[in-house]
C-alpha cells in the first residue's frame, strides 16, 4: 500500500492531452495518491488537514463500491481513526480482492450494512446522533466541508493562466462542478450527471447553493444508468488510455462523449480520480 499524500502544499500539474485530433488540457489529481485521490482529495481536504487528536472515529455512509469509500479509508487509517461506513444490505459474496469494497476492508473499515427499510430514517438520524469525537461525512463527502479543498483546486487553475477558461469535470452528488463554478466565475464549468439526471443533479446542487450561470450542464439523448457496462464507454476508455491517461470507467467516459460531440476548443478536463474502481468494471466488461 502507498505513503499517504497528506502534505497540504499539493499542486497536481496541467498536462497537454491530445485526444481525437483536439487538444485538451488535464488537471492530473489522479497522481495525488492511488487511493486519496482526484475529487475525494479535493472534497475531504478538511479533514485531511484536521489534527488527528481532535477526533478519533469517521462516520459515513452510501455506495458498497463507493471511490469515496476507498478515499475515506485510507485517509482514517493513516490519521488512526476509527472508520465506520453504512450501506444498504447488498450481496457482496461476488466482489474482487481488487474491489473498492476488499480495499477498504483492509484499511480497516468497519462496515455495517442496513436492511432497507431502515436505511434512509437511520442515515437521517445520524447528524443528531454524532458526538463530538466523531466526524460524519455525507455521501459522496458531498457538503459545505468540501468547499476548502475546491477552493485551492480553483486557486491552482487560476495560476496556470490558461487561455481558454473553459474547464470539464463529470458529476455524481455536483459537488465539485458546483464549486468549482463558483469559485471560478469567469470559468465556463461543463459537467454531466452521472446519476439521474439535470433535475436531480440541480436538487442536489441547489441544497448547497446557489446554481451559477457558469455551470452547463450537458445532457445526453441516451439515457445511462451508473455503473451499468456499455461497450462504448469502454471503447472511450480504452481510446483515452491508448492516448496516455487513464480515466475511471464510471464518470468519465459519459463527459468526454459528451464533450466531443458537443464542444471545440481547449477545454481542461479535471481529472477525478477513482481508478481504483475499475478492477470490478473491467471484470463485469470481461464478462
Ligand atoms: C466521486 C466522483 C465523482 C463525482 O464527484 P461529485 O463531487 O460528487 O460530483 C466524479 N468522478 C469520480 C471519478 C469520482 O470518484
Amino acid at each position: 500500500m502507498s505513503i499517504l499524500t497528506t502534505n497540504t502544499q499539493v499542486n497536481s500539474p496541467i498536462e497537454e492531452f491530445t485526444f481525437k485530433q483536439r487538444k485538451f488540457y488535464v488537471k492530473r489529481d489522479d497522481l495525488i495518491d492511488p487511493f486519496l485521490s482526484g475529487n475525494k482529495y479535493r472534497k475531504l481536504f478538511s479533514l485531511i488537514t484536521l489534527d488527528k487528536l481532535c477526533i478519533d472515529t469517521v462516520i459515513s455512509y452510501g455506495g458498497v463500491q463507493s471511490n469515496a469509500m476507498v478515499a475515506l479509508a485510507a485517509l482514517c487509517s493513516q490519521k488512526n481513526w476509527r472508520f465506520i461506513y453504512y450501506t444498504k444490505k447488498v450481496d457482496i459474496s461476488h466482489f474482487l480482492q481488487s474491489s473498492n469494497y476488499h480495499i477498504a476492508l483492509r484499511f480497516g473499515m468497519q462496515h455495517k450494512a442496513l436492511d432497507m427499510p431502515i436505511y434512509r430514517d437511520f442515515i437521517a438520524s445520524l447528524s443528531l446522533s454524532i458526538d463530538e469525537r466523531s466526524y460524519l461525512v455525507h455521501q459522496g463527502g458531498a457538503g459545505h466541508d468540501a468547499l476548502p479543498g475546491i477552493r485551492q483546486l480553483a486557486h491552482e487553475i487560476r495560476e496556470a493562466g490558461l487561455k481558454d477558461k473553459r474547464l470539464a469535470t463529470p458529476s455524481g452528488t455536483g459537488t465539485t462542478a458546483l464549486y468549482l463554478a463558483k469559485e471560478l466565475p469567469d470559468f465556463t464549468v461543463f459537467t454531466t450527471p452521472s446519476i439521474g439526471d439535470k433535475t436531480y443533479l440541480l436538487k442536489q446542487m441547489s441544497a448547497l447553493e446557489k446554481v451559477p450561470d457558469n455551470l452547463k450542464i450537458l445532457e445526453s439523448s441516451k439515457k445511462y444508468h451508473f455503473a451499468k457496462p456499455y461497450p462504448e464507454f469502454y471503447k472511450l476508455y480504452m481510446q483515452l488510455k491508448e492516448c496516455g491517461i487513464e480515466f475511471d470507467l464510471l464518470y468519465a467516459p459519459k463527459l468526454w462523449k459528451l464533450l466531443l460531440e458537443n464542444t471545440d476548443g481547449e477545454i481542461l478536463y479535471i481529472h477525478s480520480g477513482g481508478l481504483t474502481g475499475n478492477a470490478s468494471m473491467l471484470a463485469r466488461y470481461a464478462r
